[in-house]
């Protein structure tokens, strides 16, 4: 079956001449959960923002169900959701405006009714009226997955969507990923944390110093490596 996201040979340097991505490769199957392990400054959050279409690569290809996300940026743009890790939306817009326009960008007709699923399954729908200045940080953080589910992708990435939040938005969140599983949404998250893997993953990368120096199915992984000894890998 043809991989979901499929990234061959990709670098980035920044214009600071700084390598932050030295010739990955890797294929995320359709319906699995793959996540991204790394320490600070790896390149997780370059790779996926290239994924996604927001950073030009230096070389290298990434295709989303086939299409090049440079070249057919409109079409693998639509099938994919991103959760960054900060709030990049006005505060004085309402919950319910702001995930209602993010649908409309990319270009689907108007669904109130999934909407309405989407806030209600993230614990939103009594805040639809609030502006987001108005929120708690993990109620923003919120909104900003149902923004990223807004236009019901396909690829769903999740850039370090449990760094700092409280254990009540991190139970939600598993079973959020739980569910999208089930839905056949593909997931890809980044993380710093061995047990969010260890939790929710099919397979895990370890990304460092931008290169991808290990994939493995879970289970496989640990295994071979053992916890303490991936926990001071990534050291
Ligand atoms: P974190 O876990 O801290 O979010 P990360 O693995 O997501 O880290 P990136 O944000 O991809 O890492 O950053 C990789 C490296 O590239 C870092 O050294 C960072 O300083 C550098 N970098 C990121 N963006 C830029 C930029 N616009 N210009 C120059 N260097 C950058």
């Amino acid at each position: 079956m043809q991989p979901i996201l499929s990234i061959s040979k990709l670098t980035k340097s920044y214009a600071t001449g700084f390598q932050a991505l030295k010739g990955i490769d890797l294929d995320v199957r359709e319906g699995e959960i793959f996540a991204l392990l790394g320490p600070n400054g790896a390149g997780k959050t370059t790779m996926i923002s290239i994924a996604c279409g927001l950073v030009r690569a230096t070389s290298g290809r990434v295709t989303v169900g086939g299409h090049d996300i440079a070249g057919a940026y409109r079409a693998a743009r639509g099938m994919v959701g991103l959760v960054p890790q900060e709030l990049t939306t006005d505060a004085f817009e309402t919950v319910w405006d702001t995930v209602t326009f993010s649908r409309g960008l990319f270009g689907k007709r108007r669904d109130p009714a999934h909407i309405e699923k989407v806030l209600r399954d993230l614990s939103l729908w009594e805040k639809k009226d609030s502006q987001l200045r108005q929120l708690s940080g993990g109620m923003k953080r919120r909104v900003l997955i149902a923004k990223a589910l807004s236009h019901e992708p396909r690829l769903l990435f999740l850039d370090e969507p449990t760094a700092g939040v409280d254990v009540e938005l991190r139970r939600d969140m598993w079973r959020l990923v739980d569910g999208l599983r089930r839905d056949g949404v593909t997931i890809v998250l980044t993380t710093h944390y061995i047990e969010e893997a260890e939790e929710m993953a099919d397979r895990v990368g370890v990304i460092r110093g931008g290169e991808l120096i290990l994939v493995e199915e879970k289970a496989a992984l640990m295994q071979k490596l053992g916890r303490k000894r991936l926990v001071l890998d990534l050291a």
